[in-house]
């Protein structure tokens, strides 16, 4: 099933998937949900659901779907009567289109039937993520403004609130409301590629810094996408193999390996309270 999580317990190591990922899935059920119309919701928990009260009919039921829209790390499915879904996959969900007649995965906590013989479904094991029900585009909007840029689409001046902060680089760039859609992977891997150190001070970057940091996210997000997302167990592509990008990493999940540029060992600690890797040479 695309897209679609094992139910297997999880290993130390796994991953959420981060915006790469998410706009991979996007991409997919847009296009799979074109000039569809949801002819039937099966609701089997509704504790994922957030502002529906448990109405069916603001899961979209006999809507057509107009789009499917993405911020960072969050998704929306827009109906034609204007409300909206935001679906959120958390860390270990996942959301696709497949034949109705498709096995029922494991943890399938809402099931949208689309004209075609064919079902959306959100699937998610741990249960961190969730749907919400919004009236309107105008909320969309509201909810995501509190969010930083998108990390695909950097503007020039995505640094400016930070600046003179003396949090960790790495803790801001993880917070979303400095920029949507950065996770640990990525964190490390662009820090890495511009050589500071994820524990050095905002206050203590400049403009410089700032600049190419945002260049080397919107990067290697980019490559990301284009090879399938770097997924290591929680995301995987059609067919069930792990995206490709992973064989590029620069650190992440390579501790105490040789660094690609000065093959010194890697460096991991806990930086923002996440693990990190980092190269204590060429990263200050
Ligand atoms: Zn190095």
């Amino acid at each position: 099933m695309r897209n679609y999580t094992s139910d297997a317990a999880f290993p130390a190591g796994f991953r959420v998937p981060e915006l790469p990922e998410v706009e991979a899935v996007a991409r997919e059920v847009r296009a799979a949900l074109r000039r569809s119309t949801i002819v039937d919701v099966r609701v089997h928990r509704w504790s994922v659901v957030t502002g529906a009260s448990r109405q069916v009919d603001r899961l979209l039921l006999g809507a057509r779907v107009l789009d499917l829209v993405r911020h960072g790390k969050q998704l929306a499915l827009v109906g034609a009567d204007g409300s909206v879904l935001v679906v959120q996959l958390g860390m270990s969900g996942s959301f696709g289109v497949v034949p109705a007649s498709a096995p029922l995965e494991p943890h399938t906590h809402i099931a949208w039937t689309l004209d075609r013989s064919r079902e959306l479904r959100f699937v998610d094991p741990r249960r961190f993520g969730g749907v919400t029900w919004l009236r309107d585009r105008t909320a969309l909007t509201t909810r995501w403004s509190r969010l930083g840029p998108d990390a695909l689409a950097l503007p020039s001046g995505w640094f400016t609130p930070i600046t003179t902060s003396r949090r960790a680089i790495k803790a801001a760039l993880l917070d979303q409301r400095t920029v949507a859609g950065v996770g640990n992977i990525y964190a490390d891997e662009a820090l890495s590629l511009v050589n500071i150190a994820p524990q050095r001070p905002c206050s203590r970057l400049n403009e410089h810094h700032f600049g190419a940091l945002g260049r080397a996210l919107g990067t290697i997000m980019r490559s990301a996408l284009a090879s399938g997302g770097s997924t290591i167990r929680t995301y995987r592509r059609m067919g069930g193999g792990a995206g490709a990008f992973q064989a590029s990493l620069r650190v992440y999940g390579r501790a105490g390996q040789p660094c690609v540029t000065c093959s010194r060992p890697l460096e991991s600690g806990l930086v923002a309270g996440r693990t990190t890797v980092w190269c204590t040479a060429c990263q200050s």
